[in-house]
């Protein structure tokens, strides 16, 4: 199939494409890596009347300022497996990109694209709530800020507005005590996620003080696994209570059922991945402890 009739158009900066999706509303979308819309459009489930093409924008940057990590909404999936600050201080977001399509989709794919795309199995979205990540949008009228968990309220749904667009996402630095892990399950390695979840655990004098944790895979948006991470609270990391994280969490549950995998399944995903994602946290926990 071919997508329906559209303008292109290329923003020669910032103020000029924030100027065309004010002018275009709800006909106007940004153009990022085109991974996703540019299938939506081909199969005619999204028909823009305008693109912007944002590609030329200064938004391709990952800095850290201060204690907080700032990645703008050009980034493409597969820097983050270079960049050192990843692999040393977010191992659970570095191990969730591994899990996003193939070599080929991470090399266009952006945050900002993935991020406002909200497709309720991608990796993005979770790795922004695991981390408690503030996402920046821009329109003409100005910039808010929205915290990623108000920011994913459905599939393919988001807190955006029309005439606005993801500029970068901001992750707090995890403590110097913390330590993460990313666990998912799909069908074949490149697909979407049946269900995922990441694990974000604090610790101090070989005790848990405090967790984070988010699946997708269960609801239409990434969520808290938060029976999870009250089970973990106050556990030596020795004996890691990840089995008792995993069923506290699929208890209360009620997993979507689809054509890839029925409710039941899920909610043992979840267990199991909750558990496993849970542990490895621990474990890399105990070998930085180590060092
Ligand atoms: C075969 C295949 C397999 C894939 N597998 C996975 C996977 O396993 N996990 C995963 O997470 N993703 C997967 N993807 C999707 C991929 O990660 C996309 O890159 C991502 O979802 C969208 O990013 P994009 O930059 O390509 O956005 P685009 O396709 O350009 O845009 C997607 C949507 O976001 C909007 N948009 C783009 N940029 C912005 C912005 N800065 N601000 C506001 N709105 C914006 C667009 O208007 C559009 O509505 C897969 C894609 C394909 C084709």
């Amino acid at each position: 199939m071919r997508p329906t009739p559209f303008e292109y158009h290329r923003a020669e900066s910032l103020d000029h494409a924030l100027a065309l999706l004010a002018e275009f509303g709800e006909e106007g979308r940004p153009l990022g890596g085109g991974q996703s819309l540019v299938p939506m459009m081909n199969l005619r489930l999204a028909r823009p009347a305008h693109l912007v093409d944002i590609n030329g924008l200064p938004l391709d940057f990952i800095e850290v300022e201060g204690d907080v990590l700032r990645v703008g909404a050009l980034v493409r999936h597969e820097r983050y497996l270079k960049e050192k600050v990843i692999g040393e201080r977010f191992a659970a977001f570095h191990d969730a990109v591994q899990w996003i399509g193939h070599p080929t989709i991470r090399s266009r794919g952006t945050i900002g694209g993935s991020i406002a795309h909200a497709d309720p199995s991608a990796e993005l979205p979770a790795v922004a709530m695991l981390y408690g990540a503030t996402i920046i949008a821009r329109s003409a009228n100005g910039e808010r800020r929205i915290a990623a968990d108000d920011f994913f309220l459905g599939a393919y749904m988001t807190a955006l507005e029309a005439g606005e667009m993801v500029v970068a996402v901001e992750f707090p630095l995890p403590p110097a005590h913390s330590a993460g892990a990313f666990m998912e399950i799909s069908e074949r390695r490149s697909d979407f996620a049946t269900v995922s979840v990441g694990a974000q655990i604090t610790f101090s004098g070989g005790s848990i003080t405090g967790a984070r944790i988010v699946a997708t895979g269960v609801e239409l948006q990434p969520i808290r696994a938060i029976p999870a991470e009250e089970a973990l609270s106050g556990k030596p990391l020795s004996a890691c209570e990840a089995r008792a994280a995993g069923r506290a969490f699929a208890e209360g549950i009620d997993p979507i059922s689809d054509n890839v995998a029925s409710s039941e399944y899920r909610r043992s995903l979840a267990a199991e991945l909750t558990s496993r994602a849970v542990e490895k946290a621990c474990q890399r926990a105990l070998e930085a402890g180590q060092e």
